[in-house]
């Protein structure tokens, strides 16, 4: 690109798209050292959405959805920070910090709030966060810290989390199941491989992706015939199966009819800050 303009407009352009890349890059340097403090400075929070039981559309647990408060942009969404975090490696601190927040916040509804006391949480983790050594200690001492009981506690991981070191990561999530904790495979179906990683990882939930869900009501004709599939497979399996991205009845309905048990969309509710939750909870009963 660079060169063809040289040529069409003269070298100003090229020195423009010069500055161009140099401004975007220390914009980066500046979101990552940023990024690299915004724990010690209180500016993540965690939002939670619910994950709720189809057949009664009661919550019956939330997954935790981090995002970042910046004093001058706003939220940023995690799609645009949590990558460059796993690139830089803040990833380790911000997934930790995420999960003390969510499991105390949760343990409190279960304790405080009526009809709650079986609540579950869901979290995401990250890659670098399996690979470390540590980390299955870390997450007890955070379970023990939090008084929560573990069944309660819903680890996500991806099929790509594991490509570069099934081995490391496998050992890994074996150490977290003997914690007690329940792991899901997320974002099913997207990989390259999922049927591969669903018979060697130890996971007892399968998150449906949005992508197939989005298919159903007739927008996509064989999207019912995937999603079909993939509830089969779980229930054979005796695993749970949680739809994601469910945004209308109509893909509700559909879903019933294809026997999904669990689900989660816009449909019910955006991921909410913690001080909303109660409240919705209430709503949600009467
Ligand atoms: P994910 O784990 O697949 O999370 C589900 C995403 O779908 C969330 O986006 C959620 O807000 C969105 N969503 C839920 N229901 C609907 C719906 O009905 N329609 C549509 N269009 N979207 C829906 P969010 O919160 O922006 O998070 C994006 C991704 O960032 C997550 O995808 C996850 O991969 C990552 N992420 C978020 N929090 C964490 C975290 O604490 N740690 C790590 N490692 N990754 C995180
Ligand atoms: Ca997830
Ligand atoms: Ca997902
Ligand atoms: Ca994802």
């Amino acid at each position: 690109v660079a060169m063809y303009r040289a040529k069409a407009d003269g070298r100003a352009r090229v020195v423009m798209y010069d500055e161009d890349m140099h401004h975007r890059a220390s914009m980066r340097l500046e979101t990552e050292s940023q990024l690299a403090r915004a724990i010690s400075r209180d500016e993540l929070r965690v939002f939670y959405q619910p994950i709720v039981d189809i057949s009664t559309e009661e919550t019956v647990g939330f997954e935790a959805l981090v995002r970042w408060e910046h004093p001058d942009r706003g939220f940023i969404s995690p799609t645009e920070f949590i990558p460059i975090a796993e690139q830089t490696g803040s990833i380790v601190a911000i997934g930790e910090w995420v999960l003390t927040e969510a499991l105390r916040q949760v343990q409190a509804w279960r304790s405080q709030l009526a009809e709650c006391h079986d609540l579950t949480i869901a979290v995401n983790l990250s890659a670098r966060q399996l690979q470390d050594a540590n980390f299955v200690q870390v997450v007890s001492d955070i379970i023990t810290r939090s008084g929560i009981d573990a069944s309660a506690v819903h680890l996500e991981i991806t099929e790509s989390m594991v490509i570069n070191n099934l081995d490391l990561a496998s050992a890994t999530l074996s150490g977290l199941r003997g914690l007690g904790v329940r792991l899901s495979l997320d974002d099913f179906g997207t990989g390259w491989s999922s049927l591969t990683y669903l018979k060697q990882l130890p996971v007892q939930t399968i998150k449906i992706d949005r992508s197939f869900i989005d298919g159903l009501g007739g927008k996509d004709p064989q999207a019912p015939a995937f999603v079909n599939a993939i509830v089969s497979l779980a229930r054979a399996l005796e695993m749970d199966v949680v739809a994601e991205g469910i945004e209308t009845r109509e893909q509700l309905s559909e879903l019933r009819r294809l026997g999904g048990s669990l689900a989660q969309g816009y449909l019910w509710s955006r991921p909410r800050p913690p001080k909303e939750i109660p409240g919705w909870l209430a709503e949600e009963k009467m």
